[in-house]
């Protein structure tokens, strides 16, 4: 296979959410599993860097290249059957495909309409709804692998780990930070941001579609109670719990005309599938002192599609504003143990100098939430970038993880070493170099050699 050069086409692959911006000397779009194979014998032969990209919506720099070639998951496109999908198949496509049959494919990142099913894979990614149901590892049964010496081979629990992974102990949290310690080759090329080999295809488990799903949004006069009804609303079986701060919706207030309004600063999405109980959400919130006249109930589609217009936009919006202004993304991805989430919201409220902007939401459930900057120029940049790194001394000191979902790529390689032992590191940099000899695959995603 000959790349493309054509910069005029090469140029739209040098980025990706985070707006770092890259380069890179050719693009190849396989459309087989042996075209993949093809590309990476041959830049193993010559040395020559790979990054694998999809549909760049990583928020941490994973797809973009410094140097190399790029590797285009776009062309794997097909769904072979039910649960049996190509990785470059748009995610929200494949679960709408699904759905139409009565089935759930349930990882749902709030990207889900514009990333790919193996970017997920590779990622790890989680959404609202993994409170329940969790991230996407326990969703994929086996994966169709390019190994980065261009070996074809399909993956699953049983395949044994043809390379030594460091034993480690993972926080226990949520998290989506570094090489998963695995007992099988599937599970440790899960996340592993596409450095351990190429998912040309994946074999998924489904649920079947939840008769009913019913979706609230709710607010607190104070976020003592908002945070007591939580711990409460964690065990009522819901499958998301989300906050959103005031700051958030007012950024996305003139975009999407269904956010709501009340007075108060602090609301609560909650999402019920299968015999959703009205009245019993209703007593809870009654109890923590909710403000029931304000509460939004949504139990049809067209009304969760308003309700999530408005969780979908926040993120969108950020990423646009920082697109906008030149600068990069800085957005926390921490997720701490459920006790500490009260000290770690108290640390996201402490003024950052010069009162740089943020807007604070996620998954409060998992006690995850995104403080993201909205930095106005370099110095603000510079500034966000050290208040970032505090926070997330805090949160690692607090027995949580610097990335929850979206994975480290290459702008929180310095944050992943706040928790992962040196020796750890050592151990990934060992099994990295048994599985790819020159180090071509997603060199400089993780940690550098
Ligand atoms: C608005 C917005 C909202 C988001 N919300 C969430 C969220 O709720 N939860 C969440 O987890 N993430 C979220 N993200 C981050 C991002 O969407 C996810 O990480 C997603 O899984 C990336 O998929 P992609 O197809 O865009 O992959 P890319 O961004 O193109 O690539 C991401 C990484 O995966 C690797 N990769 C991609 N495909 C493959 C493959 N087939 N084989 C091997 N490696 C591969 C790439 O090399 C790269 O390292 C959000 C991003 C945006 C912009």
């Amino acid at each position: 296979m000959d790349p493309i050069t054509d910069p005029s086409i090469v140029d739209a692959y040098l980025t990706d959410a985070s707006n770092l911006h890259g380069h890179a000397s050719g693009l190849y779009r396989p459309r087989t599993a042996e075209e993949v194979a093809e590309v990476l014998v041959e830049c193993q032969r010559t040395g020559t860097p790979v990054t694998v990209t999809a549909r760049r919506t990583s928020t941490t720099g994973a797809p973009v290249p410094d140097g190399g070639v790029l590797l285009s998951t776009e062309r794997l496109d097909r769904v072979h059957a039910r649960d049996d999908v190509d990785g470059g198949v748009l995610l929200g496509e494949y679960q709408a495909g699904v759905e139409r049959e009565g089935w759930m494919f349930t990882p749902d990142p709030t990207s889900r309409n514009e990333c790919s099913v193996g970017g997920a894979i590779a990622c790890n990614a989680s959404g609202a709804r993994t409170f329940k149901y969790g991230p996407t590892r326990p969703w994929i049964e086996a994966v169709q692998l390019v190994t980065p010496t261009g070996d074809i081979r399909w993956v699953d629990r049983t395949t044994p780990l043809p390379w030594p992974v460091p034993a480690w102990t993972e926080p226990k949290v949520k998290t989506a930070a570094g090489y998963y310690p695995a007992t099988n080759l599937l599970d440790l090329v899960i996340g592993a941001e596409g450095t351990l080999g190429v998912v040309t295809r994946a074999r998924v488990k489904l649920l079947p579609l939840p008769a009913g799903v019913l979706t609230l949004f709710t607010w607190f006069p104070d976020r003592a109670s908002m945070l007591a009804f939580v711990v409460t609303a964690r065990t009522m079986g819901p499958r998301c719990i989300e906050y959103f701060d005031r700051r958030s919706l007012d950024l996305i207030r003139g975009r999407v005309p269904s956010v709501p309004v009340a007075d108060s600063a602090l609301m609560l999405e909650i999402e019920h599938d299968g015999e959703p109980p009205l009245e019993v959400w209703f007593d809870a919130l009654a109890a923590h002192g909710a403000l029931l006249d304000d509460t939004i109930v949504a139990d049809d589609d067209a009304g969760r599609a308003k309700l999530h217009a408005v969780r979908h936009a926040l993120p969108a919006t950020v990423n646009e504003i920082i697109s906008r202004t030149g600068v990069q993304k800085v957005g926390t991805d921490f997720a701490v143990p459920a006790g500490a989430l009260a000290e770690m919201m108290e640390a996201y409220d402490e003024p950052t100098p010069g009162a740089i902007p943020t807007v604070c939401f996620g998954h409060i459930g998992d006690s995850h939430l995104h403080l993201n900057f909205l930095p106005r120029d370099p110095a603000e940049l510079a500034e966000a970038r050290r208040r970032y790194l505090a926070l997330a001394t805090r949160a690692v000191a607090l027995g949580g993880t610097v990335s929850a979902e979206h994975g480290i790529g290459r702008l929180k390689k310095a944050h992943l070493a706040l928790m992962v032992p040196p020796a750890v590191l050592d151990g990934w940099r060992t099994l990295k170099r048994a599985a790819d000899p020159n180090w071509i695959l997603g060199r400089g995603v993780l940690f550098d050699p």
